[in-house]
């Protein structure tokens, strides 16, 4: 199979965990016999200091031209003082936009080898294994009337929450799909007691459901879903919910496994150019210093290949070795416990390919 992958490895430790994807994603094509073509692009910090912009024309066409996008991560104190429209951060929300990605994608697995590192009891992680379809366009992010007007006491905010029909119907269709392929449930989270837009969401719910009759459909308000997650979060399956709702609560689940450093995401589009990155930031108080862990970013190229380029025996080899390099010890300095040995970034990344 032949593919062209843009790598956008962003700042901090996105640009070393990305040389970890690279490195991997390189073994799996020769020993699966593909032709994985490597282009390389700007964005976020890095991309303000060289070309004065977050997201450079270049790179947006760089992503046009290929078959999949993976992103290592954006931002630092360096461009903290930067003018709001033209902070790293700025980047990610552009890239979005442009390339359609509605739908973003977290799974949420309970690795039994680093339970131990979860606040959580191992009753509470048994079976944990979700995903959080978040609605990542539209919503109370990008709602218009935003802005501020008045002066004094009486100034006032005004922020949005505005959906169309169109737009809540895809993503809940979005996380239909991923249902019926998992263990055919859809939790759908919303306000409804509140948010004339969560009823429509509601609605909607119920519309798709008919073209899904083998899966199962229940709702809940976001108040209560918070809870559940952290009280009950095997009964889960698929979330899906709005985009400020699902911005809190996939970094709320984030926790559950105790290790930003092990989880990935994906960012689909309608048109089938989808992004993959890993939920982890820029971390820059250890960037530079090969000590990040690059199995978020690792597992995120994972997610690709099967989503992207329906290579699911390639796929599965990148999760089994992270598996087995996990059980075998190996830890970075995020995973590991005091008396564990300490693997750096290139040394993590040559397990995996040994491992492999
Ligand atoms: P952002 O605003 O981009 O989400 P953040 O400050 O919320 O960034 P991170 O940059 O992800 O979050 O860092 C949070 C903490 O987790 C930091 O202490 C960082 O060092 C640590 N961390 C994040 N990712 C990794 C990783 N891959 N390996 C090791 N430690 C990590
Ligand atoms: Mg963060």
């Amino acid at each position: 199979m032949k593919k062209t992958i843009a790598m956008l490895p962003g700042d901090g430790i996105g640009r070393e965990v990305m040389n970890g994807a690279r490195e991997v994603l390189s073994v799996i094509a020769e020993q699966y016999g593909h032709e994985f073509n490597f282009t390389s692009g700007l964005i976020g910090g890095s991309a303000i200091d060289e070309r004065g912009v977050p997201l450079p024309d270049e790179t947006l066409e760089l992503c046009r031209n290929a078959d999949a996008v993976l992103l290592g991560a954006v931002g630092g104190p360096k461009w903290e003082n930067q003018a709001p429209a033209n902070r790293p951060e700025r980047g990610l929300l552009a890239i979005r936009k442009e390339l359609g990605l509605y739908a973003n994608v977290r799974p949420v697995k309970a690795f039994e080898c680093l339970e131990e590192r979860s606040p959580f009891k191992k009753s509470v992680l048994q079976g944990v294994d979700f995903v959080i379809v978040r609605e990542l366009t539209g919503g109370l992010y990008f709602g218009k009337p935003s802005g501020r007007s008045g002066s004094g006491e009486k100034e006032s905010a005004v922020d949005t929450l505005v959906y169309t029909k169109e737009e809540v119907r895809r993503i809940i269709k979005a996380a239909f799909e991923m249902a019926s392929g998992r263990r055919k449930k859809v939790t759908s989270v919303d306000k409804a007691n509140v948010l004339e837009s969560s009823r429509m969401w509601r609605e909607t719910a119920e519309e798709v459901k008919k073209e899904y009759p083998e899966v199962e459909l229940e709702h809940m308000l976001v108040d209560n879903a918070a809870m559940q997650l952290i009280q009950n979060p095997a009964r889960f399956d698929v979330i899906v919910t709005e985009n400020l709702f699902g911005d809190i609560l996939s970094d709320e689940a984030s926790v559950l496994t105790g290790s930003l450093g092990m989880l990935p995401s994906s960012s689909l589009s309608l048109n089938g150019l989808h992004l993959y990155e890993p939920v982890h930031g820029s971390a820059p108080d250890i960037a530079g210093e090969n000590k990040a862990n690059p199995l978020a970013m690792v597992l995120s190229a994972a997610m690709m290949l099967r989503t992207s380029f329906g290579l699911e025996e390639e796929a599965s080899a990148v999760e089994s070795a992270v598996q087995h390099v996990l059980n075998a010890g190996k830890r970075t300095g995020d995973l590991a416990a005091a008396d564990e040995q300490v693997l750096t970034t290139e040394e993590m990344i040559a397990e995996i390919k040994e491992s492999l």
